[in-house]
């Protein structure tokens, strides 16, 4: 609810973020005061802040997961997932969960030569899963079968016919007996973004013919208990559990028919696709919500394989899952600060306008009558229509010469007045009824442009890619009622480098309401849930790298909890700054322009030795002093060094900002 201002020494109304990595009754401790040490230690925002403790308690929620699921079935076989390290490869994220998955024997999943060979020095254990996804070459194959010398589980996926009478080559070359998996392609299939990674049409996987196929060409040669496990993925980020079934009765109905076809398959590969609720509805309805938890999936995957492998009489395969989002989302936040603000027809603007002067054109008086008629929400669209058509007018009596420019203005100023007279009955989803749809459009237009310090294209990739929605909230000033009605715009020179979807009025909505910025104060946001995918797929666009990062632990890891999530509440009682409840286990610096540049085959020095070509012959001709000339060089030196984000930009005051 809104509470009045707090007063400057009074942090107990200071509404900061607070952080509670064990759940509510657990130690907490204030993101703010994260802030704090990351300013300390130098580093410059935007910066990742990485709760390692989440992603060992999300590795640990699944596992239990499906064992409480097993065990309370009666089940026969047990549960043995594996990471897919291509949701996010970073070594600490990797690292993190290979140590928490160690008593469950939980494994890696590779869909390319290179994260083999991270996979293969990483999950060193005897009875844990490695799996090989994606297309393969000789190299690859290789590789894979190395796994299999040193005995370890490493499953080459036949992903696609033509690779299987290789895989047997190569490894009756390196004399080693293959795990084969087959991975189907299941009619069933997932909805919304990621439809497309099941069904008759998907990239990868065999059809049944093809598979019929492999069966006789494994059968020819005497190799069925090579086929270890049968796999499928039917799309990331399943929605509905309904989906999640459906695809698991037909994995098991085929799991059955293989097995008595005489296929030795102790396996059975449920892919990806568990879900992360990004917009906290649990509806299932939008692309970015779920209608199930963890635990609600386990079950029922364990369930209906199981009922299946009673109904066909055969042995009930070991579960495997390929979760990737389900299990690095959480843990990553993005820091980011703002630095300034763009009105659309800001309230100082339009008082620019508001009082008539002497003979003022026809137009501008009659759109003052549009404005002066505005009186209630019921003259909506008929004030709309009227103030569109009369700015249309003004345009082509200016275009003709017939209208002065600063009458235009004053038309301009008017038709934004009208605007902003009707946004508050645009902004509640109740009061939107019968408002005309161009009228709600522009309202949202008009929405207060946030200054974001980040690249979107680094740090949120999926919101440009394919709309997904990202939790994002101040991280202080929570008991301030925010006023205004925003968007975030980032730094890059792109017009799509923006974030106009927004996790709102449980559902999503165009924008966020955030609050008035103070002069001389900074403002902090975060854009959470960003661990999974984003972390990997952010590119260079503009030249803007990798964010500096702070990985945290808190301080005490307890092991009995049930579930750890980064649960966002507003502080309430004055904070006690105690530095036990976490630490920063690791800073990582963010690119610097240097790196970038090398990543794009450029010399920093040769650029440096041409800007100092360039600084002395300003010298010798006479239109740069020496020593100007040297203190400029110096500079472009440091910001071939620098970070590649904005630094420090504190907002002051309307248009101006301050380093
Ligand atoms: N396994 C395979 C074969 C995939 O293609 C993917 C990603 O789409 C995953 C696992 C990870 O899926 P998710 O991140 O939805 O768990």
């Amino acid at each position: 609810p809104p509470q009045p201002p707090p007063s400057p020494t009074s942090k107990a109304v200071d509404g900061t973020m607070q952080v509670h990595p064990l759940g509510l009754k657990g130690p907490t401790f204030n993101i703010m005061d994260v802030i704090d040490d990351i300013k300390e230690k130098g580093l410059q925002f935007p910066c990742i802040v990485r709760f390692l403790d989440i992603l060992r308690a999300r590795v640990i929620l699944l596992n239990e997961a499906f064992l409480s699921a097993i065990s309370s079935l009666n089940y026969g076989g047990t549960y043995r997932g594996v990471y897919p390290i291509k949701v996010n490869q970073m070594k600490e994220v990797v690292d993190e969960i290979v140590d928490a998955g160690r008593p469950f024997h939980y494994g890696l999943e590779a869909g390319s030569k290179g994260e083999l060979t991270v996979v293969l020095g990483y999950n060193t254990d005897p009875e844990a899963i490695t799996c090989c996804n994606g297309y393969k070459d000789e190299e690859y194959l290789r590789l894979a079968l190395l796994g299999r010398k040193l005995g370890r589980k490493v499953v080459v996926i036949v992903e696609k016919l033509t690779e299987l009478p290789h895989i047997l080559r190569i490894a009756s070359e390196m004399s080693v007996e293959p795990y084969l998996g087959l991975r189907c392609k299941l009619t069933s299939r997932g909805s919304g973004k990621w439809e497309s990674s099941g069904g008759d049409f998907a990239k990868f996987g065999l059809t049944l013919p093809e598979l019929m196929r492999a069966v006789e060409v494994l059968k020819e040669r005497g190799m069925e208990r090579c086929a270890k496990l049968i796999h499928f993925h039917v799309g990331s980020q399943l929605t509905e559990l309904r989906v999640v079934k459906e695809a698991v009765m037909e994995g098991a109905r085929i799991y059955a028919k293989l097995r008595k076809m005489g296929l030795g398959i102790e396996y059975f590969d449920i892919g990806g696709g568990l879900g992360v609720d990004y917009i906290g509805t649990r509806s299932g309805e939008d692309g970015s919500s779920m209608n199930y938890d963890v635990h609600e999936y386990a079950y029922d995957v364990v369930y209906t394989l199981m009922r299946i492998c009673v109904e066909e009489d055969v042995p009930q395969p070991h579960v495997v899952s390929e979760s990737g989002r389900a299990i690095t989302a959480h843990h990553a936040l993005v820091i980011v600060n703002i630095f300034g603000t763009i009105t659309v027809g800001s309230p100082e603007e339009i008082a620019a306008v508001s009082t008539p002067t002497d003979n003022e054109h026809r137009v501008v008086q009659e759109m003052r009558n549009i404005v002066g008629s505005y009186t209630s929400r019921s003259k909506t669209a008929k004030s709309w229509q009227d103030a569109q058509a009369k700015k249309d007018e003004a345009l082509q009596m200016f275009k003709l010469g017939l209208l002065s420019l600063e009458d235009r203005a004053k038309v301009e100023g008017l038709y934004w007045a009208v605007a902003r007279k009707m946004m508050p009955y645009t902004k509640s989803r109740s009061r939107k009824l019968r408002i005309p749809k161009e009228a709600i459009d522009i309202a949202d237009k008009m929405a207060d442009q946030y200054m974001a310090n980040f690249s979107i294209f680094q740090s949120v990739v999926d919101h440009w890619g394919i709309d997904q929605t990202f939790p994002i909230i101040p991280l202080h000033r929570l008991c301030e009622e925010p006023s205004r009605d925003s968007i975030l715009v980032d730094i890059t020179c792109d017009s799509d480098g923006k974030v106009d979807n927004f996790v709102e009025d449980y559902g999503t909505d165009k924008t966020i309401s955030l609050h008035t910025l103070r002069p001389g104060e900074d403002y902090y946001i975060g854009i959470f849930l960003t661990g999974a995918y984003q972390d990997i797929m952010g590119n260079l666009h503009n030249m803007f790298g990798r964010l500096n990062e702070v990985h945290i632990y808190i301080g005490e890891w307890e092991k009995n909890f049930q579930l750890l999530l980064l649960v966002a509440s507003i502080a309430d009682t004055p904070d006690d700054d105690d530095p036990e409840d976490y630490y920063i286990e690791e800073v990582i610096r963010g690119d610097r322009v240097a790196d970038v540049l090398g990543r794009l085959f450029y010399n920093p020095q040769d650029l440096v030795r041409r800007m100092k070509e360039s600084l002395t012959s300003n010298i010798r001709s006479g239109s740069l002093k020496p020593k100007e000339g040297v203190a400029l060089g110096e500079f472009y030196d440091s910001m071939i060094n620098s970070y590649t984000y904005l630094k420090a930009i504190i907002y002051e005051s309307k248009n101006r900002i301050r380093d």
